[in-house]
């Protein structure tokens, strides 16, 4: 039997088929889970349906995560097919292209306001959400970036919303863990997706990164699949509350 042989997870992120949600999808699939998806608008829609389609997707919906209706609709629909959740994948970030350039100091209230909501913030009614839905326990997971710890030229608010998306998975870990809901992030190393290059000089900043690793080279998002279907796996059933870094050991530098 698969590891993840009968569970259900929603894939929250994927834009394309360079999305880190993606290659996470991916290995969830072949490790037995049964997936839903959604995605971001219409535009979204034209790339993700047919990704979705090609892992056997039970249910493809609309979300733009900042919108209640829309995220209670997608668990209606959830609770309707399958009537339980085990997994959730959150893998989402946006910021103004403007607050990701240049100096930090300059950023906008509106800008950081709507950075922190998307990236940070969402976690947690996508969490309360799924809390009912996870009756047997689940894993929630979300992707996080060094930036949120270290200062990263040009990654800026990202920075300040990933610090508070990595507290906000200690504080959700503390919340669900009686329910064995276990909430964790990846720290990722740059990988060459839609978001990353929204951030300026996002290509010296992947480079510089292979320089300066001690592996001397950079991560792929097959990389942080692997880690993800490890987490939600049996491998991963007491870790909770934990920042994972797959960059290479770039952390430690
Ligand atoms: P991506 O562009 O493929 O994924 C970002 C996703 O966020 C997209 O699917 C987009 O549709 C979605 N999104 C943005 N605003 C949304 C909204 N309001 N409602 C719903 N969805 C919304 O890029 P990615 O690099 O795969 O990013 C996924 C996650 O990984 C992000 O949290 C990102 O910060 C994080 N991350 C990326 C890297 C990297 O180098 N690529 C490194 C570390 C962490």
């Amino acid at each position: 039997m698969k590891p993840l042989e009968g569970k259900c997870a929603l894939i929250v992120g994927v834009a394309n088929e360079r999305s880190l949600a993606w290659a996470i999808a991916q290995h969830l699939h072949k490790d037995g889970a049964k997936l839903a998806f959604t995605y971001w608008g219409e535009k979204m829609e034209k790339r993700v349906r047919p990704l979705a389609e090609s892992l056997g997707a039970e249910v493809i919906e609309d979300l733009d995560i900042a919108n209640e209706e829309q995220l209670t609709k997608v668990f209606n629909k959830i609770e309707s097919k399958w009537g339980a959740l085990d997994i959730v994948i959150h893998s989402v970030a946006f910021a103004n292209r403007e607050d990701l350039e240049g100096r930090f100091i300059q950023t906008s209230r509106e800008g950081f306001r709507l950075a922190l909501d998307v990236s940070a913030y969402s976690l947690i009614p996508l969490s309360k959400h799924a809390e009912p839905l996870m009756k047997n326990g689940g894993t929630i997971l979300t992707l996080s970036y060094e930036g949120a710890t270290r200062v990263v030229p040009n990654y800026n608010v990202m920075g300040v919303a990933k610090a508070a998306l990595e507290a906000t998975v200690r504080y959700l870990a503390y919340d669900l863990g009686p329910q064995k809901i276990r909430v964790n992030a990846i720290s990722a190393g740059p990988v060459k997706t839609l978001a990353a290059a929204g951030i300026r000089d996002f290509r010296t900043m992947l480079s510089k990164a292979e320089e300066k690793t001690p592996l001397k080279e950079n991560i792929s998002a097959e990389d942080v699949g692997a880690l993800a279907t490890f987490l939600c796996g049996p491998g991963g059933v007491h870790i909770t509350g934990a920042n994972m870094f797959v960059d290479s050991g770039a952390h430690i530098m």
